[in-house]
């Protein structure tokens, strides 16, 4: 079996990496599977444990981190978030497109491990609409708001490091060009799927 790509997608918090990544996989021809991070945050309501997000302490983050079961982790927003190793590992192997939607520091780990992928960042189409969006949609009590606007500007400024970015003004177009520039990519032979490790 050919061993499938990763995919990174970055970008600020509202820029709609989330809707991107469920159109994703929608289609069936990227064969597509999101790696579930673990985090330290509270589920927000209609979160599920082990569909959106692994849930764990503090405790139970270190316990993974120190054990090396974490590809990459971050602080983000004052709370640990991290990429289990395992899922990557075996979806990769399985010809999966695997998507990680992982914020900056976690994306530059990654390509600092000389990791082989895609690296996407998605852009708002100017800061007023993000903010907009952020707002609406009510997920966030003031102080996570406050924070997650402050750190978008620095967020923003990482985009150069990105193979490319995406302006998300319209979620079917850039979800039609994300798949075809996934589709275009052919990862190279460089991870042996019978060591099974991400390169
Ligand atoms: P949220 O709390 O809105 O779900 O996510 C906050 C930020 O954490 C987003 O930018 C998201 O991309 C990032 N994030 C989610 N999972 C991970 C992960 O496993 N590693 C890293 N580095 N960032 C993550």
């Amino acid at each position: 079996m050919k061993r499938g790509r990763l995919v990174v997608i970055s970008g600020p918090s509202g820029a709609g990496k989330s809707s991107i990544c469920q159109r994703l996989l929608e289609m069936p021809e990227l064969n597509a599977q999101l790696s579930v991070s673990a985090t330290t945050r509270s589920p927000r309501p209609g979160e599920i444990d082990g569909v959106h997000y692994r849930f764990i302490t503090p405790e139970e983050f270190d316990t993974l981190e120190e054990s090396g079961g974490l590809l990459e982790s971050a602080e983000v927003f004052a709370d640990r978030y991290g990429t289990p190793q395992e899922g990557v590992d075996e979806a990769l192997i399985n010809g999966k497109t695997v998507l990680l939607d992982i914020d900056v520091q976690g994306a530059r780990t990654l390509r600092e491990k000389g990791i082989e992928g895609l690296y996407y960042f998605i852009a708002p189409p100017s800061l007023e609409t993000l903010e907009k969006r952020l707002r609406d949609r009510k997920t966030e009590g003031p102080m996570s708001l406050s924070r997650r606007l402050a750190a978008v500007k620095i967020e923003m400024s990482a985009q150069d490091e990105y193979d490319h970015t995406f302006v998300n003004d319209d979620l079917e177009r850039v979800s039609g060009e994300i798949r075809a520039a996934i589709l275009a990519f052919k990862p190279s032979e460089r991870g042996d799927p019978e060591q099974g490790e991400v390169p």
